[in-house]
């Protein structure tokens, strides 16, 4: 089959890490007999090096007519400015706003060979694997007003925290749909107790439950959520949060793990496929990008782990592709390398052959 992809680098590791994902990449495509016709884009702060804004109209184009975008990461210290107009960060943010990228999907899963790596206990690290599901273009982050002023008595702030029954709707039933391919359980998150949009969020919940009869759902606060992230990890299958919730316990969650390197992330309008849990092979276009950032203090050195960058790869054959079996294929060849002791230097704290970003992707690529 043919498919066309837009690879945007971005800044510091973005590139480093990028290359190998296009290397595994193409292993795949001479493995499953497929054409990917890659398009590269800038965007970040070398877009705004090369043309003075951070999505240049190109790169907004070629994403839009993509299958899918792979992405790196954006920013470092020389557009650190905090006054300047155009930030590296509105590129991404631009992105996601324009292609109507609500839901953020990041799997959280311990590789059994890297369950020293992590600062939580390894007896609780066993059978973790979850994903989590953000809300991403709504809630306090962007609802109205959102303004700072003077009064009489010092300045003051607010922001806003709104959601509509659709707005929730859809984002739940992302998290029903996932929960329906895997373990079906659903934990949906919310300050029901405190907040008005928690309790319209856990009765939206419910409502959607109805057309989920196979899947367990449990509502958790918050808070609680939290807690029992570290404590019982490997309880959770799938999560579903609100934008903020979503942000903090996908961070915490990230931890688990052991190093920012390893993790992927997708950003998708929608799901393919109905209430089924059984996917078309429809295309749907998303984003997909490792979690970490741009790592100014390492860039340019050939030592960042690609793996994060090749993981957000198979999920972009899974949901955006819907070829499984080559995804299965790329993550496959990731275990079978940790397994077989290959180490960046930053999952090297158990030992190992310790490698470069190229020499990852290449014994990837090789594997697949
Ligand atoms: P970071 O994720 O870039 O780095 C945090 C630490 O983790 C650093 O010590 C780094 O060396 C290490 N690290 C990150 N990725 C790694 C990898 N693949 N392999 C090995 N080590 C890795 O976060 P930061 O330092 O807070 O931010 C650096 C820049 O990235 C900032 O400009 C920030 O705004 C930007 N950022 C961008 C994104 C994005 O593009 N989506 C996300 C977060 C941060």
């Amino acid at each position: 089959m043919e498919f066309s992809l837009a690879i945007l680098p971005g800044d510091g590791i973005g590139p480093d890490v990028t290359t190998e994902a296009v290397r595994v990449l193409e292993a795949v495509g001479r493995r499953f007999g497929h054409d990917f016709d890659l398009k590269q884009g800038s965007i970040g702060g070398n877009a705004i090096d090369k043309t003075g804004t951070a999505l240049p109209e190109e790169t907004l184009e070629i994403s839009q007519a993509a299958d899918a975008v792979l992405f790196g990461a954006v920013g470092g210290p020389k557009w650190d400015d905090l006054n300047a107009k155009v930030r590296p960060e509105d590129g991404i943010l631009g992105l996601r706003r324009t292609m109507g990228l609500f839901a953020n999907l990041r799997p959280v899963k311990v590789e059994p060979a890297l369950a020293n790596s992590s600062p939580i206990k390894k007896d609780r690290l066993e059978g973790v694997d979850m994903i989590v599901v953000r809300e991403l273009t709504g809630g306090l982050y962007f609802a109205k007003p959102k303004k700072r002023w003077r009064t009489s008595r010092g300045q003051r702030a607010v922001d806003t925290l709104r959601y509509t029954e659709q707005e929730i709707d859809r984002i739940v039933r992302v998290g029903f749909e996932l929960a329906m391919g895997r373990r079906k359980r659903l934990t949906s998150v919310d300050k029901a107790n405190v907040l008005e949009t928690g309790r319209l969020w856990r009765e939206i919940a419910t409502r959607v439950a109805k057309d989920y009869p196979d899947v367990e759902i449990e509502h958790v606060l918050v808070d609680n959520a939290a807690m029992q992230l570290i404590i019982r990890p490997a309880h959770f299958d799938v999560i579903v949060a609100e934008n903020t919730f979503g942000d903090i316990l996908t961070d915490e969650a990230s931890v688990l793990s052991g190093s920012l390197g390893m993790l992927p992330s997708a950003s998708l309008a929608g799901l393919p496929g109905g209430a089924s849990g059984k996917r078309s092979r429809r295309k749907v276009n998303g984003l997909y990008e490792p979690i970490h950032g741009s790592a100014p203090d390492i860039a340019g050195q050939g030592i960042a782990n690609p793996i994060g960058t090749i993981l957000s790869l198979a999920m972009l054959l899974r949901y955006s592709l819907s070829l499984d079996d080559e995804a299965a294929a790329v993550e496959q060849a990731v275990q079978g390398v940790l397994a077989e002791g290959y180490r960046t230097r930053d999952i090297a704290g158990d030992g190992g052959d310790v490698i470069g970003t190229q020499q990852m992707g290449s014994v990837i690529a090789g594997r697949v």
